[in-house]
């Protein structure tokens, strides 16, 4: 059996179409059907060539859903119950040895020493070249972990939870927002929308988010999200900001504040406004993105404020994910505003660096 694939050959360049032999599985190995891939904001600059993880040829993408194809053992999902062929499933991005420090010990699987990602740090030189999720099958490790989706839901609304949702609601763990609190988020893409609806399902008092110019539309949807207020960055002026976070914390500062714009400039601006004792969380850098402007006496020591990066995310937040989108509470489904077919996977990075699109996904047997 074959399997079509897009394939980073070399970075800068256009995916190219590309046909693999799908390859016999081994014990515990799971074949999946790729339903809908995601194109995440990352896999623009993993395509430029900035992701120091990142090998060529590789077949790009690390979020998805599927449906079982073949199985190399009995396997069960985390819930326990027996995976067959047809059923609808959504996986662990990251390959996790569960055998260092970071995993047994630490217990942060996020953070552990050999972890690779499908789409990401595995080529496709080499068998069982399917893996990475622009392509028609996936071929998942042994230790991969798994949920059963109900089929009812459709697919594509779940796709971003596979790492933006994941990476958010472990940025909201680890931020320990806890009831009443007062949020900031800043950068309204996909990881801010599962961060506002993350801190909103713990009880958050409210949460307010800043954006810029091309964020307008973002901003708008954050509202349908329940954010409590937004700031335009291109609309405003730093004092008018500073006036207006004032009024909104009572002069006191956010107790959080999650940056997820990927850049280093937000915090110059967004740091000082977080309150005594809170902290301030920056998920989503996946890429060397530089220096960040710090006052470290004002912002951080005087203030006990804990700034702290957030990497990647484990399968207990993208069981939290996948459980913030079911819940209904929030209308995830207006996330994904682009589909495509492989063969348009130039198209859709292409959209979503231009960020015409805001979440893109890739159906490959449409
Ligand atoms: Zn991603
Ligand atoms: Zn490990």
């Amino acid at each position: 059996m074959k399997a079509k694939a897009a394939v980073l050959r070399e970075f800068g360049k256009p995916l190219e179409m590309q046909e693999f032999e799908v390859q016999p599985l081994g014990a515990g190995e799971v074949l999946a059907k790729v339903v809908a891939a995601g194109v995440c904001g990352s896999d623009v600059h993993i395509w430029k060539g900035e992701d120091p993880r990142t090998p060529v040829p590789i077949i790009l993408g690390h979020e998805g859903i599927g449906e079982i194809a073949d199985l190399g053992s009995q396997k069960r999902d985390v819930l326990g119950r027996e995976l067959k062929p047809g059923d609808l499933v959504m996986w662990e991005r990251g390959i996790m040895c569960g055998e260092c420090y970071q995993c047994v010990i630490a217990k942060q699987p996020a953070l552990c020493s050999a972890r690779k990602t499908y789409g990401i740090s595995v080529s496709c030189a080499e068998p069982p070249y399917l893996n990475g999720h622009y392509a028609q099958y996936i071929h998942l490790r042994a230790r991969c972990h798994f949920l059963k989706i109900d089929p009812e839901i459709d697919p594509k609304v779940l796709v971003p939870a596979s790492c933006s949702g994941a990476t958010a609601t472990h940025a909201v763990e680890q931020a320990d927002v806890k009831p009443g609190d007062n949020v900031l988020v800043i950068g309204p893409g996909p990881v801010g929308l599962y961060v506002l609806a993350s801190c909103l399902n713990r009880g958050a008092g409210a949460v307010y988010v800043a954006g810029a110019a091309p964020d307008k539309q973002r901003l708008e949807l954050c509202k349908q999200f329940g954010a409590a207020g937004t700031l335009n960055v291109s609309e405003s002026t730093p004092e008018e900001r500073a006036e207006q976070i004032a009024e909104w914390t009572h002069r006191l500062g956010f107790n959080v504040g999650i940056d997820c714009t990927g850049i280093t400039a937000s915090v110059g601006e967004f740091l000082q406004y977080v309150a005594p004792y809170g902290a301030y969380l920056i998920p989503g850098i996946a890429t060397p993105v530089g220096q960040l402007p710090v006052s470290l006496y004002e912002h951080l020591a005087r203030k006990n404020v804990r700034l702290q990066g957030v990497w990647v995310s484990d399968t207990s937040h993208l069981y939290q994910a996948i459980r913030l989108v079911l819940s209904g509470r929030f209308p995830f489904e207006t996330i994904v505003t682009h589909s495509y077919p492989l063969e348009a996977a130039n198209q859709a990075l292409d959209d979503m660096a231009t960020r015409k699109a805001m979440k893109a996904v890739l159906e490959p047997w449409e």
